[in-house]
C-alpha cells in the first residue's frame, strides 16, 4: 500500500534542527511508522502555534504531508508535555537521553512499538517522580538523581537493551557459560556481552562488584511495578551505570552524550 499523501500520527520529538530563519527540521518517532523526519515551518516563531508542539521530548499528534525529502507538519497538537521534568536539571537531561537512545536505537521509517512505549512509560515516570522531587522542600537544594528517578532510568536502559536483542548475561559467565556465583570477584566484558566469573578473569574488562551484581540482576528480571526504590551509595550507582553505558554506548554506535553533562 503505498504512503497516503496526508496522514495523523502521535509522535515523541527525539531532535530538532534549526532550518532557515524560522523553520525546524523535527525528528521525530511515532508508534506505527518509527522514526522520521518532517519541517515544522515557522515554528521557531513564538507567535506559531508549532512552536510547543515541535519542543524536543514532547508527544504531539501531528498531521503530515509526505514530500520529496522531508515530510510536512500541517497541523500539531500537544498530547503530553512532560512540564514538571523540565524544571529539573537531572530529569531534563534524562529525558534527553531517553530521547537520544530513542533516536540512536532506530532505522528510518521502521516502527517498534514496544520501544515507544518503553520510552512513553519512562518519561511519565520520571514526570512523576520531578512532581514528587519538586513538592519537597528538604530536597529542593540537592542536586543530582532521586532514587526513584535513578532507578527509572536503569530499568530503561536495561529494557532498552533487551528490546533491541543486546541482553547482558548476569547469571552466567559470558566466557566459559557456567552459572555466576554471587561473590566479590566477578568481572566484566561489554564486547562479550556480560559477566565473566573468577575463572575467566583474563577476559574481564573491568570488576563487577556483588553489591552491583546484586542490582543488576533485580532491575534485568523486575516490571515496572514491581521496581524498588534502590537506596544506594554513589560508587554503586557510578559501576552500574558505567557497566549500562559500556554495553549501551557499544550497540548504540556512539555513547550517550547527554549523560555526560550531568552532574555527577
Ligand atoms: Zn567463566
Amino acid at each position: 500500500m503505498p504512503t497516503p499523501h496526508i496522514y495523523k500520527t502521535e509522535a515523541l520529538v527525539v531532535r530538532h534542527l534549526n532550518f532557515g530563519e524560522a523553520d525546524r527540521i523535527l525528528t521525530v518517532v511515532t508508534p506505527q511508522h518509527g522514526k522520521l523526519r518532517a519541517i515544522a515551518k515557522g515554528s521557531r516563531k513564538v507567535t506559531s502555534k508549532l512552536a510547543s508542539a515541535a519542543d524536543l521530548v514532547t508527544r504531539t499528534q501531528f498531521v503530515l504531508a509526505t514530500g520529496r525529502e522531508l515530510d510536512v507538519v500541517t497541523q500539531a497538537v500537544v498530547l503530553e508535555r512532560f512540564d514538571h521534568l523540565r524544571e529539573s536539571l537531572w530529569h531534563a537531561t534524562a529525558a534527553y537521553t531517553v530521547a537520544e537512545a530513542l533516536d540512536r536505537a532506530l532505522q528510518d521509517r521502521e516502527p517498534h512499538a514496544a520501544l515507544y512505549a518503553l520510552a512513553l512509560d519512562t518519561l511519565r515516570r520520571l514526570d512523576a517522580d520531578a512532581t514528587a522531587w519538586l513538592a519537597d522542600p528538604t530536597v529542593a537544594n540537592q542536586a543530582g538523581p532521586t532514587a526513584r528517578g535513578w532507578g527509572t532510568m536503569r530499568f530503561f536502559d536495561l529494557v532498552l537493551l533487551d528490546l533491541l536483542g543486546y541482553r547482558p548475561a548476569f547469571h552466567q559467565c559470558v566466557a566459559c557459560e557456567n552459572s555466576l556465583q554471587p561473590v566479590e570477584e566477578n568481572g566484566f566484558n561489554a564486547e562479550l556481552g556480560g559477566a565473566i566469573c573468577p575463572n575467566c578473569s583474563r577476559h574481564s574488562q573491568r570488576h563487577l562488584p556483588l553489591l552491583t551484581l546484586k542490582v543488576l540482576r533485580l532491575v534485568q528480571t523486575t516490571t515496572w511495578e514491581a521496581l524498588p526504590v534502590m537506596r544506594l551509595d554513589a560508587r554503586t550507582r557510578a559501576d552500574v551505570e558505567g557497566i549500562l553505558q559500556a554495553i549501551l554506548s557499544l550497540n548504540l554506535e556512539r555513547s550517550l552524550k547527554s549523560w555526560n553533562l550531568l552532574p555527577g
